[in-house]
């Protein structure tokens, strides 16, 4: 936990200095390089054995604009290329000709629209997460750094039919204020400022489910108390929430 925090930290205190560089460096093209996180992140989640082939979604928001790039519809990982991601706007219109988009898409615009912080969004089938969300299960606070990373524990939606925008209503409530949540019957969904943190947010939850699995068939698992997790509510707040002010209140 402790590498990724310090990177986070050292990415922070070098934003300006990028920013900088970036205006004297204008990238070739913008869009170019969204492309080309939504096939890294992609690859990502399928090198980690997150998704298989055809299965789960990457996004990623255009900067501050109301459209965003998408994994396309049954998306075969290991071939996927910048050409095959799908330009949407938040109508759910394709800005680009092509692959058809993902049949999510409807989830990831509902929690851009919601959530104007977040950057990228990714969806998985990974199997020990999938497993809890099939009994009904969340994953409650078992290690410290589900508060840090995801805002605390991972609660189970309600079930909503997969492909409608029943589902990204289901998914938001699920997520609350928070980074991750499970998708009843189905899976998980992912929320961050950037690529790089929804790709740590998957991997993460999968981890969790897997040992909050192994300790149901052992024994009861001890739950960490809420006073011990105030500092890392403090990291949680600083460097990887990304829920707009006026739902603090709600959580
Ligand atoms: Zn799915």
């Amino acid at each position: 936990m402790c590498n990724f925090i310090a990177k986070q930290r050292k990415n922070s205190s070098n934003y300006i200095f990028n920013r900088v560089l970036i205006i004297y460096f204008m990238p070739i093209n913008k869009e170019e390089q969204v492309r080309n996180e939504v096939v890294r992140g992609a690859k990502a989640i399928f090198s980690k054995g997150l998704v298989e082939a055809g299965e789960g979604n990457v996004s990623v928001r255009n900067g501050k604009k109301e459209d965003f790039f998408i994994t396309p519809s049954f998306n075969q990982y290991e071939t996927l290329k910048e050409d095959d991601i799908v330009h949407l706007n938040f109508e759910g219109v394709p800005l680009s000709a092509g692959k058809l988009p993902s049949t999510e898409a409807k989830m990831h615009i509902a929690i851009y629209k919601s959530r104007p912080k977040v950057q990228a969004i990714i969806h998985t089938h990974s199997p020990f997460a999938t497993i809890l969300s099939i009994v009904g299960k969340g994953i409650p606070v078992i290690m410290e750094e589900m508060y840090a990373f995801l805002g605390g524990s991972v609660e189970i939606s309600k079930y909503g039919e997969a492909h409608t925008t029943e589902i990204g209503n289901v998914a938001l409530n699920a997520l609350g204020i928070k980074n991750a949540a499970l998708l009843a019957n189905h899976g998980v969904i992912v929320c961050g400022k950037s690529l790089d943190h929804s790709v740590k947010f998957a991997e993460l939850v999968e981890k969790l489910a897997k040992m909050y699995w192994g300790a149901l068939q052992i024994g009861k698992p001890n739950l960490i108390p809420e006073e011990n997790l105030e500092r890392f509510q403090k990291i949680f707040d600083s460097l990887f929430a990304n829920y707009p002010r006026s739902m603090r209140k709600k959580k």
